[in-house]
């Protein structure tokens, strides 16, 4: 049965709103001295990551950081990389590092990961920070899981108290959202590849968020009718052109609001990233005393 016309929730406009509030705050640290620096490490020749990687830059060189770009060759040995993030580590300018995923293959990421300096671990997935997150303490938190619940807030869409339905259980995306919802106070469930019954399961959501990687999985039937649903998947579908995780065409009428892709949650995430260092920034200089959380 068709309702109301579903709502997009626009997280190109949202995320240009959440820089913009940035950017502010980077003029701030300017002022008092302090030069916000991010550095992203890419290793290898991912197109995808490439691409990734090139949008950070830009909104980082916009919103006034200092943005470097390291690329390393895919032959690039595991202790050379870690020889890398303790010379960023070092580096007083360097305030957020981010190491893109995946790395190429032979190449460990969680050695690299437990590397990094916890204070500048920007893309949150120190095991110090993981244990920030569900402990409820500070902390760096993930910058796609943090897009999702800033995109929630900005369109004054209620938590508390509502079924969560999360599909997919990834450290970078599922784990940590599921984290942020019960912190929320939302009712949560994360699903996945070995669920049964998954259409029912997903059903359930008031809040559905679709983090998977298979193009058009979520079919219009697994969507409670006024559900808000959050497409966090980025797939190349069948007609060579970007799509999410959910069929657009079959949610419309059926769930509530919906982020498109592209355009969803992707700059959501870049806008986090850029948050997340500024907040790297200011507390390495002893500028935000609260050590205040966005999405806490
Ligand atoms: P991942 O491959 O690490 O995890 C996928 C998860 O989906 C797994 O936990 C798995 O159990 C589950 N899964 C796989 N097949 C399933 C199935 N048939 N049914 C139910 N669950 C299934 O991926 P990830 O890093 O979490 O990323 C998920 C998607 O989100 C990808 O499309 C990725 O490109 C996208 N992504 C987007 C952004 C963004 O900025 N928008 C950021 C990160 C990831």
């Amino acid at each position: 049965m068709q309702s109301t016309a579903t709502r997009i929730l626009d997280g190109k406009a949202t995320a240009k709103a959440v820089r913009t509030e940035v950017a502010e705050r980077v003029r701030e640290l300017r002022a008092a001295g302090v030069v916000p620096g991010l550095t992203v490490v890419l290793v290898g020749d991912d197109p995808a990551s490439e691409v990734y990687v090139r949008n950070k830059d830009r909104a980082a060189a916009e919103a006034g950081f200092a943005v470097k770009t390291l690329k390393l060759s895919a032959s690039t040995a595991q202790a050379e990389l870690e020889r890398i993030v303790d010379q960023l580590n070092a580096d007083r300018a360097v305030h957020g590092i981010l190491v893109q995923l995946p790395l190429p293959a032979g190449l460990r990421s969680d050695p690299v990961l437990q590397r990094l300096d916890p204070a500048k671990d920007v893309d949150g997935l120190h095991p110090a920070n993981v244990a920030a997150l569900w402990t409820g303490a500070p902390g760096l938190v993930p910058c796609t899981p943090a897009g999702c619940i800033e995109i929630l807030d900005r369109h004054g869409i209620e938590i508390a108290g509502r079924r969560a339905v999360v599909i997919g259980r990834s450290i970078l995306v599922g784990k940590p959202l599921a984290a942020l919802l019960l912190a929320r106070h939302a009712t949560v469930t994360v699903a996945h590849s070995r669920s049964r019954d998954l259409p029912a399961v997903a059903r359930e959501g008031e809040i559905l968020v679709a983090a998977v990687g298979r193009a058009r999985l979520v079919k219009g039937d697994w969507i409670r009718p006024g559900a808000v649903v959050l497409d966090v998947g980025i797939n190349r579908g069948e007609d060579g052109k970007l799509c999410g995780d959910v069929d657009h065409d079959a949610a419309q009428g059926v769930a509530a609001a919906i982020t498109p892709v592209p355009g969803g949650i992707g700059p959501m995430t870049i806008a986090m990233l850029l948050a997340n260092t500024a907040r790297a920034a200011a507390r390495s200089a002893g500028l935000d005393g609260e050590g205040r959380r966005l999405s806490s």
